[in-house]
């Protein structure tokens, strides 16, 4: 059987376990040193925003049931399917945190011996945990009954991604010059073999 409120259950369980699996790789990031940084005010603008999209919009929906007039009809079979998402995106998110390893900051910095990871979900695409982002919109969507707070993760993880990604890039080609160069020419960002 599938309600709102087991769907809205679902949906919360998703992101505590999301939070389960960065909290680690948050404590261990502090020790490790950082050789450079473009964590700027922007930078945390844009982070702020995938919170609100993936996080506070959908809370503050579940919890007193804002914007109704935004409902759409509740569909037991599609809140099914977001389980499938949901399930997706908590791999993708502990594939990449896994493989990125000591490599890996909440925003756009370079650690001290930083190395470049072309292995394991990176061996395909770039940009794994932005995919996974994706994937929990998407779930996100599927499992609330309301156009606003469903679409407002694929939107936040959206503008993340829009605004970060070329200047990571950037970041990351300033770094490792000819090696990254090679690695984006046969992978893709987010989707493999397709963008
Ligand atoms: N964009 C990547 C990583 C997000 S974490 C993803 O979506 O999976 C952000 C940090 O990861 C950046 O500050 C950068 O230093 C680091 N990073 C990104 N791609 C990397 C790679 N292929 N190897 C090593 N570090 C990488």
């Amino acid at each position: 059987m599938m309600t709102q409120t087991i769907a809205a259950v679902i949906w919360f369980a998703g992101l505590v376990g999301w939070y389960i699996i960065r909290r680690p790789f948050e404590r261990r990031a502090k020790k490790i040193g950082v050789s450079r940084s473009l964590f700027d005010r922007r930078e945390s603008s844009l982070l702020a925003v995938a919170l609100i999209g993936l996080f506070v919009i959908p809370a503050i929906h579940v919890l007193t049931g804002f914007p109704r007039a935004l409902d759409r009809p509740f569909i037991p079979t599609i809140a099914w399917l977001g389980i499938l998402p949901m399930v997706a995106a908590l791999w993708l998110f502990r594939r990449s945190h896994a493989d990125l390893g000591r490599n890996w900051s909440i925003s756009l910095q370079v650690r001290e011996q930083h190395a470049l990871v072309r292995t394991g979900v990176y061996r395909l695409i770039r940009h794994p945990m932005y995919s996974s982002f994706f994937l929990l919109g998407v779930a996100q969507m599927l499992l609330l009954a309301n156009w606003f707070a469903g679409l407002a993760g694929v939107v936040g993880a959206g503008i993340l991604f829009a605004f970060r990604v070329g200047r990571e890039e950037r970041m990351m080609l300033d770094s490792f010059g000819d090696e990254y160069r090679a690695y984006m020419a046969h992978t893709r960002r987010i989707i493999p073999w397709v963008i």
